[in-house]
């Protein structure tokens, strides 16, 4: 097949066009002067700019040198307009590339019609084998939209000259795309709708001053988007900063972890719960994230601390009362079952409970069913019951002082929330999203805690587990004066837990800990010891060995401690 067609004729005609001057080693065509450059070469080029400039840009630079190109040529190419006229349409390419091997033109004769003598000129044509297409997809794979920018910026640049009106080439498909060939468009720029004001842009001038401009509005534009997002995140921090001591919930030690995961699976069920765990360990926290993540959420969260109710008023609290019930009922009153109907009852410290209040909520849980005191009217409820108890329950049962029956109703799911001296990696986590916590409530910018406040923090044991550490670090927030909590910012016992030598080990303060591991001359030996004294946590082991917690680890690592 014939690749070069009418433009090679063209050549042909004028024997001798394309000529080397030997003396100055110069490429001549019709006399100006013409480099032979490799599809490679430009290809390269093509890949330096998008890299460079981005994607539209480069196009932009690709479109106008091949329209400076097309218009240059066109512009040295001497011919007779009249006679191409009347030509056949496989010649028309000749209009848009009179010099060819950019491609090979093909017109779709029934799209075409040019008669210039009434201003008619439109071709529809494809480029087989286009070599821009080819350099384009070998750098950047498969494009989604055409890529031929130098041809099409050539063929507008040509035809604009030669005609002395301006055109437009378009490329409707794409080899770069994934068709079998590109097929473009042409026709007087006037003949083009607003649509094509895109492409028009391709071949205006760059400017600088455009460029920044062009960029202050999209960085205006994702300036806005940003504030709107942080806008978004305030809310919800508020939201969750909202439900009091959400921050309990942090931790990410694998007894912690466990017990989040089990209150989610939970959640979903319906199911009587059961949380374990010391006092302050945040069992009520853990009892409400069940209620919010369960389908009974939008419904009422009632929750009573049982130790905090007298032997003789719970049942009253728990179930209501008549007027006139008893001395003093002197009003009807709807006791907390019925408060909590549809939604979620958290018994705190249900260990506390008079053995005839369990065995009500024994027949309540059964029955779905409650009476107030002094009433004969049964009403039905639909609670689901959440206990929590710091107590042995079980020791309970065989002590005969908890009702068997309501442990095994109550125990269908029990979590256990481990107490802070068990959550090793979280205890510097919770420390510091509580000064976070409070440095914003109080108005202070303290941006955490110092190395030694860590590691008294570290030693002391926690007995009121996340409630006591929370306190410590508002009272710690108050009381700064510097940028970090200080040891002098913390509750005395919490100090004088290091100090006294009634630390972690009872054998001394951290200091002489250290002193007395600093002996050991193995290093193995060294650590082993360091971790036994910390009883396992890392961190403080470290802080005894004076390194870093990663290189506690590599060097367990590396002793086969791990
Ligand atoms: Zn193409």
């Amino acid at each position: 097949m014939n690749e070069i067609s009418v433009i090679d004729s063209a050549v042909d005609q004028r024997p001798g066009a394309l000529q080397i001057d030997p003396d100055t080693g110069r490429l001549l065509y019709n006399g100006r002067r013409m480099l032979l450059l490799s599809a490679c070469s430009l290809g390269a080029l093509r890949k330096e700019l998008i890299e460079t400039l981005g994607y539209r840009q480069a196009r932009r630079v690709l479109k106008r040198f091949g329209f400076a190109a097309g218009r240059d040529d066109a512009h040295n190419l001497p011919i007779n307009l009249q006679d191409m006229a009347g030509a056949d349409p496989s010649n028309y390419g000749f209009f848009l590339h009179a010099l060819d091997g950019l491609c090979r033109f093909e017109a779709i004769e029934e799209k075409c019609e040019v008669d210039l003598t009434r201003g008619v000129f439109h071709i529809e044509a494809y480029w087989a084998s286009s070599f821009e297409a080819e350099q384009h997809v070998k750098h950047f794979g498969q494009a989604k939209e055409p890529v031929c920018w130098i041809l099409t910026g050539y063929a507008t640049g040509h035809s604009t000259e030669l005609l002395g009106k301006k055109t437009l080439v378009k490329e409707v498909e794409c080899r770069g795309m994934g068709h079998p060939r590109c097929r473009i468009v042409a026709d007087f720029d006037a003949s083009f709708s607003e649509e094509f004001d895109a492409e028009r842009q391709d071949y205006h001038e760059i400017r600088f001053s455009d460029l920044v401009a062009e960029l202050n509005v999209k960085l205006q534009h994702q300036q806005a988007e940003l504030e709107r997002k942080e806008k978004t995140i305030s809310q919800l921090q508020a939201r969750l900063g909202n439900r009091p001591g959400f921050e309990g919930m942090i931790g990410d030690s694998p007894a912690f972890r466990r017990a989040l995961r089990m209150a989610e699976q939970v959640a979903s069920v319906d199911s009587t719960v059961l949380i374990l765990g010391e006092s302050g360990t945040g069992k009520d926290l853990l009892a409400r994230a069940i209620h919010e993540c369960s389908r009974r959420a939008d419904r009422p969260f009632v929750a009573v601390n049982c130790s905090a109710l007298p032997e003789t008023l719970q049942e009253a609290e728990l179930f209501g009362y008549a007027r006139g019930a008893f001395t003093g009922a002197t009003r009807n009153f709807k006791g907390l079952f019925e408060s909590a109907h549809g939604g979620t009852l958290f018994l705190d410290e249900i260990g506390d409970l008079s053995l005839s209040a369990q065995a009500k909520i024994l027949r309540a849980l059964q029955s779905g069913e409650i009476k107030r005191i002094g009433e004969s009217k049964i009403r039905k409820v639909d609670v689901r019951i959440i206990a929590a108890t710091h107590q042995d329950l079980e020791q309970m049962v065989q002590e005969r002082r908890f009702r068997e029956d309501l442990y095994y109703r109550l125990n269908v799911v029990s979590i256990t929330l481990p107490p802070l001296r068990e959550r090793d990696n979280d205890l510097l986590l919770l420390a510091e999203a509580f000064v976070r916590k409070f440095s914003d409530k109080w108005g202070k910018s303290i941006s955490g805690l110092s190395c030694v406040t860590k590691r008294l923090l570290l030693e002391y044991p926690w007995p009121g587990n996340v409630r006591e550490l929370e306190n410590a670090m508002e009272r710690a927030v108050i009381l700064a004066e510097g940028p970090v909590i200080e040891p002098k910012d913390l509750p005395e016992k919490i100090i004088g837990y290091g100090q006294q030598g009634v630390g972690l080990q009872k054998n001394g303060s951290l200091q002489h800990q250290r002193e007395s591991l600093s002996g050991i001359v193995d290093e193995r030996e060294r650590i082993a010891r360091a971790l036994a004294m910390s009883k396992g946590k890392r961190e403080l082991a470290a802080a005894l060995l004076d390194c870093s917690r990663t290189t506690l680890w590599r060097k367990m690592k590396a002793y086969g401690m791990l």
